[in-house]
């Protein structure tokens, strides 16, 4: 009995017509094969609506086919299939027992065992037996098949296989019942062999959407040709039908990829062009069209937008189309890793059974499957953070400490009598603690939770029954098995936009279709060739394999073509095809051959008058567009810059005038300190720090952020403020270590490089001081390195300066609690006393006098900076000296601890003799020398006046911002 074959351009009523014949067969027991599992139950709908009492018949794929086959004829010679975690785990075994020479580098890969397995799988679909293949990849598929023979196993492929062999050779491997079946362009030989075989037996009957000599069919071309051969004289060639709403789409759907010179199509807006800078932008553009149409009474589920990758685009897609509240269900498949239920899940495993980090446990304890309050885990994430703390162990224990209890679930975890049942209590227990026992879980959230709890629990299933054969069940091996599951999304749910790829979208019909990826290199596709099968390879394989063999594949250019004719027809009323115009970041991309293939079918102003276009520098939507209230606002926002008298009215008229306002005033923002309290708080403060009043005096914002709101970085890391306590830390050892470890106050020239190896030392303790902070080790390694490199540097900077002074005092502290007590009052100055901590003392042994000197990771301030640059520092230490220390200042100076290592700074020109070898105009005559002092002074009060007052500006010290400043977020200011 020939197979019947229906043919035709698409929606040419080729699957409404197997429909019709699959119903009118349904007392006869009838199978459809359908493309996908996904497909079942939509078909199933759709024949319910024509025939309600649908009684009989089965409907399934190709695989459910072989399997009935298998099932009726083998006679208990069929063996159970292996699933594909199972099988992913024989390929790693044959991969790690099989001898390679020219493979061996590669198969160390993780990726090499999948790419064997894709090539396995299309050499068994195609009848190719190992010893036709030859050479390594001949003897891994020899292996794989051995190693399936000794579990007594087949897989998906050898099923077909046998299917086929089945179909051919057994009377009793089909009862006559009809075969129904569409969406199936490429078939493999198992599957060829198999239809053969059943149509030597049965009525089947196949749709095919092709027409002889089109471009648009080039890929379906050998299946067609084998099919008609196949049917003889019983093929129904079906033509286009008037099934478009728009005359347009029907004209297009004929005149794509022909070659005819035909007049231009007349577009009636049923084809659009839709054009934008980066992926984003491109979403948004879609969004904003969508919502329109949705508000125009369009149903969600009549909008497909068909893109060239679902996974690839998924975060994206979030993004834009949450952002502007296009309620949308993605066809296809997600990684369980990318589920919330997933990521909690594989958090805590890889915690418990990979060493996982601190945020791998985090993901788990703050997800809602962990029942904790997320404060609770804020609060402690954020202590572990500032602290650093990074070992498991210690995380663990930091943890708990905080917490106040144990980690339930993870506890139960490890302490289960096996992995497999510590991950499946694990995995009920947090859908209990997400979703409670009161009701069952409903909602989207709730079902992609549940389905990837279900897929969790069968690859568990599996890995269970692969340990019972003998494999490896590894809490490793568990952990990498759930890294890669997927689970099957679908829209289900009426009221939402569908999101598809063009495969899945073959077989669907919308009123409205987007196309996206019509950009150069996105579709079509750059060929890739496949690394095991080459096409030169395939065609050879083919020519010598058995008869039925079929590995050649079409050409990949064809196969797009194909795909993009499909996507262009499923729309019925109007048709938006999307391209990128740029990357992300401003490079020009190419429009997409098949882009221009329908630019060319409509004239110039035709194409223009339906072109919307986002470009890159669209941070907002022109007004009239902005697609949500939001973005009205942010339009609006954005017109204040050029024309703020109308953006106010169209503010008010639009009901943003506040939130117009509050952006109009985010760069000129009052600094004032207004708060009664705080301002009380600061009034009654009598006591200020050098270093602050000398902040208030560079910037009185940067002093009100610094010391105010004293913001800090969570993640500590090795940063200049560091550097400088270890580099004070050191020098401070080193210099009170040294009469004990060479018996002198100075450092004696001729042992220079014990007292660089002494300074390393002091190094090293002082980076093991800062215990509270777990730095990682390459920072720490970094820290000793750099500094000391640079610490050496000044130790021979020192040595060349050959000051004769003593260094005596080291870190002195004046005016707070922990100073000697002699120091505790402070420098008391007119109505406030100023506190400090002078780095070092270096006293005159002949005399009560004394330099001040004070470490600089940056530039040395000479005397003119001093005075120029209103520095307060050293003028209020030399001051400190005399009042409080009651030594006889000599001057002060900055030691730079990098670049040229100078000393400058201000000293009596009196003390030339005692403080020698500085820059000549370092040395200040006496009255310069106390005037300098006393204005340090007069700013100082000055200073203090504002603070209490609450005076705080934006007025950097020059009228422009320095770059190193951080606190312009804060500020808000603008910067050059
Ligand atoms: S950003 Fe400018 S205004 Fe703000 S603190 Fe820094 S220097 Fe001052």
């Amino acid at each position: 009995m020939p197979l019947a074959l229906l043919v035709g351009p698409a929606n040419a009523g080729k699957v409404a017509s197997l429909l019709d014949r699959y119903l009118a067969a349904l007392d006869r027991d009838p199978f459809l094969v359908v493309p996908n599992r996904g497909e079942i139950e939509r078909i199933e709908r759709d024949l319910l609506r024509r025939e309600p009492a649908l009684l009989g018949g089965t409907i399934g794929t190709f695989d459910d086919l072989a399997e009935r086959v298998v099932r009726r004829a083998a006679n208990g010679s069929a063996r159970p299939v292996l699933s594909r975690i199972q099988r992913a785990y024989v390929l790693s075994r044959v991969v790690a027992t099989t001898a390679l020479d020219g493979l061996a580098a590669s198969a160390k890969f993780g990726g090499f065992a999948g790419a064997l397995g894709d090539a396995v799988a299309e050499l068994a679909g195609a009848l190719i037996e190992p010893a036709e293949v030859g050479g390594e990849l001949g003897r891994l598929y020899g292996a794989y098949r051995e190693e399936l023979d000794r579990l007594g196993l087949w897989d998906a492929d050898a099923m077909r296989g046998r299917a086929a062999d089945l179909a051919a050779g057994e009377l009793s491997a089909w009862d006559g019942s009809p075969v129904f079946l569409y969406g199936f362009e490429d078939l493999t030989g198992a599957q060829w062999g198999l239809l053969e075989a059943l149509s030597g037996r049965a009525e089947v009957c196949a749709s095919l959407p092709y027409e002889p000599g089109r471009a648009a069919f080039e890929a379906v071309e050998r299946t067609a040709r084998d099919l008609a051969e196949l049917a003889g004289p019983r093929i129904d060639e079906l033509a286009a039908q008037g099934w478009y709403e728009s005359p347009t789409l029907a004209q297009l759907e004929r005149a794509l990829f022909t070659d005819t010179d035909a007049e231009p199509l007349s577009d009636d807006g049923a084809v659009r062009f839709l054009e934008a800078a980066g992926t984003r932008a491109a979403l948004e553009l879609v969004g904003a069209e969508i919502l329109e149409l949705l508000r125009s009474g369009l149903a969600a589920e009549e909008i497909a937008v068909i893109v060239p990758s679902v996974e690839s685009r998924r975060a994206t897609l979030d993004t834009a189309f949450g952002s502007l509240g296009v309620p949308f269900a993605v066809e296809g498949s997600v990684r369980v890793a990318r589920t919330p239920f997933g990521r909690a899940l594989l958090g805590l495993l890889r915690f418990a059974f990979a060493r996982g980090s601190r945020g791998d446990l985090y993901a788990f304890l703050r997800s809602s499957y962990a029942g904790l309050a997320r404060s609770r885990v804020d609060m402690a994430e954020g202590r572990l953070r500032g602290r650093a703390v990074r070992a498991p162990e210690r995380v663990e224990a930091e943890t708990v400490r905080l917490l106040g209890h144990p980690i339930g679930m993870l506890d139960e975890l490890r302490t289960a009598p096996g992995v497999i049942e510590g991950i499946r209590a694990l995995a009920a227990g947090m859908l209990r603690a997400a979703w409670g026992l009161d009701r069952p879980p409903v909602g989207e959230a709730a079902g992609l939770d549940l389905l990837a709890e279900e897929a969790v629990r069968r690859a568990l299933d599996e890995v269970e029954a692969w340990a019972a054969l003998g494999g490896d069940a590894s809490p490793e091996i568990v952990v990498q098995v759930i890294e890669q599951l997927t689970v099957p999304t679908r829209a289900r749910d009426r009221g939402r936009v569908v999101v598809l790829d063009p495969t899945r979208a073959r077989t669907r019909r919308f009123q409205v279709v987007f196309v996206l990826g019509l950009e150069e290199g996105v579709l079509p596709r750059r060929a890739v060739e496949p690394p095991f099968l080459p096409e030169g390879r395939r065609r050879e394989l083919e020519q010598s394999g058995a008869p039925g063999a079929r590995l050649v594949r079409a050409d990949s250019l064809a196969r797009d073509r194909y795909l993009f004719y499909t996507a262009c027809t499923r729309a019925w009323r109007r048709l938006y095809l999307v391209r990128e115009a740029a990357t992300d970041d401003g490079r020009p991309l190419q429009p997409s051959p098949f882009w221009d293939e329908v630019v060319s079918r409509f004239s110039r102003p035709d194409v223009l008058r339906f072109t919307r276009r986002r470009a890159l520098s669209a941070l907002s939507w022109e007004l009239h567009l902005a697609p949500t209230d939001h973005e009205r606002a942010r339009s609006i926002a954005a017109l204040a810059s050029s024309d703020e008298r109308q953006a106010r009215a169209l503010a008010s008229a639009g009901g943003f005038g506040r939130r117009l306002e509050r952006a109009l005033g985010a760069f000129s923002r009052e600094t004032k300190l207004l708060s009664p309290a705080v301002l009380q708080g600061l009034r009654e403060t009598g006591r200020f720090s050098a270093t602050e009043l000398e902040r208030f005096v560079d910037c009185s914002s940067m002093w009100f952020v610094e010391r105010l709101l004293d913001p800090k970085t969570i993640d500590p890391k090795v940063d200049a403020r560091l550097r400088g306590i270890v580099a004070h830390q050191t020098l401070r050892s080193f210099y009170a270590g040294l009469p004990k470890r060479f018996g002198t106050d100075s450092i004696d020239p001729a042992r220079l490089d014990e007292a660089v190896e002494f300074i390393h030392e002091c190094l090293r303790e002082a980076i093991a001081g800062q215990v509270r902070l777990e730095l990682p080790e390459v920072d720490v390694l970094e820290l000793e390195g750099a500094l000391g490199r640079d610490l050496e540097l000044f130790l021979r900077a020192e040595v060349e300066l050959g000051l004769p002074l003593v260094p005596r005092r080291f870190e002195v502290s004046f005016g707070t609690s922990r100073s000697a007590p002699e120091l505790q009052r402070g420098l008391e100055l007119e109505g406030f006393t100023v506190s400090g901590k002078i780095d070092r003392v270096d006293v005159d042994l002949f005399s009560a006098s004394a330099v001040v000197q004070d470490y600089k990771s940056g530039e040395a301030f000479s005397a003119r900076k001093i005075a120029s640059e209103r520095r307060l520092q050293m003028p209020l230490y030399v001051l400190a000296l005399r009042d409080l220390l009651g030594l006889e200042p000599l001057g002060g100076l900055y030691r730079s601890l990098s670049g040229e290592r100078e000393a400058r700074g201000m000293v009596r020109a009196g003390a030339r003799e005692s403080v020698p070898g500085l820059h000549a105009r370092d040395y200040m005559e006496e009255e310069a020398f106390w005037d300098q002092v006393d204005e340090a002074v007069g700013l100082a009060g000055a200073a203090v006046g504002r603070i209490r007052s609450g005076d705080v500006r934006h007025d950097p010290r020059f009228g422009s911002c320095p770059t190193w400043c951080e606190s312009w977020p804060i500020c808000r200011v603008r910067r050059p």
